[in-house]
């Protein structure tokens, strides 16, 4: 009888074959004590298995493919770090001293000590660094053991894993990427989450995996037949013929899909009627710029900076913003990067500088944030654009401004700018004089007047995950009010629709950078509604391009004048849902 287990889809595509399970719980480990002449003997026993465990990280690492993710070894490095601490390495040597014990006891100790430490943060990225303190420490422990390794650990030599899928406890990120030399062909774990090292390294190997699944190895054996599905998430054990022929078929379908993606790379998104449209990239933090590229996106749409602020106790000033941006700016070699300024406050608060002396607001959606929070404290603004201005001699750059509400908060910037200005050319520090000005509409109050914004800047971007937000009166990230959460409610349309007529009115670049962009199901109908810049996610990119290039902007205009008149979201869907079928691979 086939069973079906359901977990967190990380990482998608489709694996079929058989299970080879590993144990990867800390190992029991038992106190004995030593006589005091043999305690020398275990400091030395414990310090050959740290030597032991840092040699083979370092094959490990020497083994990283080179089109592999950078990430990868950065993984393997934390580790290697983690070896050289005295957290690991002295501190037990200490505990076998004084308390005459064995080395596996003294190692537990220190762990158990150094993870109710993290157990204890408030970070919940924080809070899943204790896996890397569990990973060092069981590699460790291992070699104090004498057991073998978890996966065939000679790289390049045949694996008879070859096309099995794993399923562990956990993983580390050096079994993840043993798994490729292994020939793996997925994983399931029964703990971890989307944002653990091992997941993000699944995605960027391209192996499906599934992970959060508890008590998995109650239910699966080794050699079990089972089919992997990444993308949804559940796990298949044996499955009946039909399921698995469907399974495969599925299986082939979306290699074709994936590989017939990435022949879209170096082509321009343009629909069949010749429409050429702008694709580029949303990007976060400073390493997402490699993926841009990666994807052959056409610049960055969003550039988020507000995580330079986060995580620490005094903002970042203007050098280090300068840096940053510099770094970026060359990376992106060219293409043109759109900066948005500061967008603290509601969601996106930071523990330390000033703001930390202000009360949390009761309604911190509406209260003082992005432009409201920079024009009420300078100090706290002023780096970030006079940085921004210095960055732009290296390469096109462009400033977006969040958050709007009215104009006079745009007048207000550009007031600062011109005395930013003024202060670098007393100083004679070059910056781009035509650098662009642009605005996000992501408040109903801009949006309605989209024209009067139009006419006070170079360019405008829509930023739905507010504007539904704000459209609805729903607080984004409250879950008891996400079912009103509609893209496609038409009031959501209407304003989408006002804000690009208003830019091909004055002539300006209108760009959709909220998350709306980046959703397959909505593509054809915001082409329709005349949207002709997308900034969404690097990892979409590809497909949003893929339904541009099978889109017809005749049809589907006629068909979103016809969605601007429904009743409902679901009448828009239903209109939407009579565009002429596409032909992706099939
Ligand atoms: C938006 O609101 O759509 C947007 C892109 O900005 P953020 O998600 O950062 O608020
Ligand atoms: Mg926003």
């Amino acid at each position: 009888m086939s069973i079906a287990l359901h977990g967190m889809g990380v990482s998608r595509g489709i694996a079929i074959g058989n299970v080879h399970v590993i144990q990867r719980d800390q190992p029991d480990v038992h106190e004995y004590f030593l006589k005091s002449n043999e305690v020398e003997d275990e400091v030395k026993r414990f310090e050959t298995a740290i030597t032991c465990a840092r040699e083979q990280l370092r094959a490990i690492r020497k083994h990283i493919p080179h089109a592999t993710d950078t990430d990868i070894a950065a993984f393997i490095d934390t580790h290697l770090l983690m070896l050289e601490d005295s957290a690991l390495t002295h501190e037990p040597i200490r505990y076998i001293r004084e308390y005459k014990c064995n080395a596996e006891w003294a190692l537990k100790q220190q762990r158990d000590a150094l993870v109710s430490v993290f157990d204890e943060m408030n970070d919940a990225y924080l809070r899943t660094r204790k896996d890397d303190v569990d990973y060092v420490v069981s590699r460790i422990q291992r070699f104090l053991s004498n057991r073998s390794p978890l996966l065939h650990e000679e790289p390049g030599s045949h694996s008879r894993l070859s096309g099995y899928i794993v399923l562990a406890n956990d993983l580390t990120p050096a079994d993840t990427v043993m798994m490729q030399h292994n020939g793996i062909t997925g994983f399931l774990t029964e703990y971890g989450g989307p944002t653990s090292h091992t997941a993000i390294l699944a995605r960027s190997l391209g192996l499906p995996a599934i992970v959060g699944v508890q008590h998995a190895l109650k239910y699966i054996n080794e050699e079990d037949f089972v089919i992997l599905d990444g993308t949804r998430g559940v796990l298949i054990i044996d499955p009946d013929r039909r399921t698995r022929t469907q399974y495969e078929r599925l299986q082939r379908k979306e290699k074709r899909y994936y590989a017939d993606l990435r022949k879209l790379k170096g082509k321009p998104a343009v629909t069949l009627d010749k429409v050429v449209i702008d694709l580029q990239a949303n990007i976060e933090l400073q390493d997402d710029f490699e993926t841009v590229k990666e994807v052959g996106a056409n610049g960055v749409g969003l550039y988020r900076t507000e995580f330079l602020y986060m995580n620490r106790d005094e903002p970042p000033d203007e050098e280090e913003h300068y840096d940053t941006y510099t770094k970026v700016i060359k990376a992106l070699g060219g293409l043109p990067l759109t900066i948005r300024t500061l967008d603290l406050g509601a969601d996106k608060q930071v523990d330390g500088g000033s703001r930390q002396t202000r009360p949390i607001a009761a309604n911190p959606a509406l209260g003082l944030r992005a432009i409201r929070l920079c024009l009420k404290e300078p100090g706290l603004f002023k780096p970030q654009v006079r940085a921004i201005l210095r960055a732009s001699v290296h390469g096109p750059v462009r400033v977006m401004i969040p958050m709007l509400s009215n104009v006079h908060e745009m007048t207000q910037v550009l007031q600062m700018v011109d005395a930013i200005k003024t202060e670098l050319d007393e100083k004679n520090i070059d910056y781009d004089h035509h650098i662009q000005f642009g605005g996000m509409i992501e408040v109903p109050a801009a949006a309605v007047c989209a024209e009067i914004f139009a006419r006070h800047m170079d360019f405008l971007s829509i930023g739905t995950n507010d504007l539904i937000q704000y459209t609805m009166a729903i607080d984004r990230v409250n879950d008891e009010v996400n079912y009103l959460y509609d893209p496609l409610h038409p009031a959501v349309l209407r304003l989408i629709h006002g804000t690009i007529r208003a830019g091909e009115k004055s002539h300006i670049p209108v760009a959709m950078c909220g998350e709306m962009a980046g959703e397959c199901q909505y593509t054809r109908l915001l082409l329709g509604l005349g949207l002709r810049e997308f900034s969404v996610h690097p990892a979409v990119l590809l497909e949003i391009k893929q339904i541009i290039t099978q889109s017809d902007i005749g049809e589907l205009s006629r068909l979103a004048k016809r969605a601007l008149n429904a009743e409902n979201g679901v009448e828009v869907a239903d209109i939407m849902s009579l565009a002429s079928p596409m032909t992706l691979s099939s």
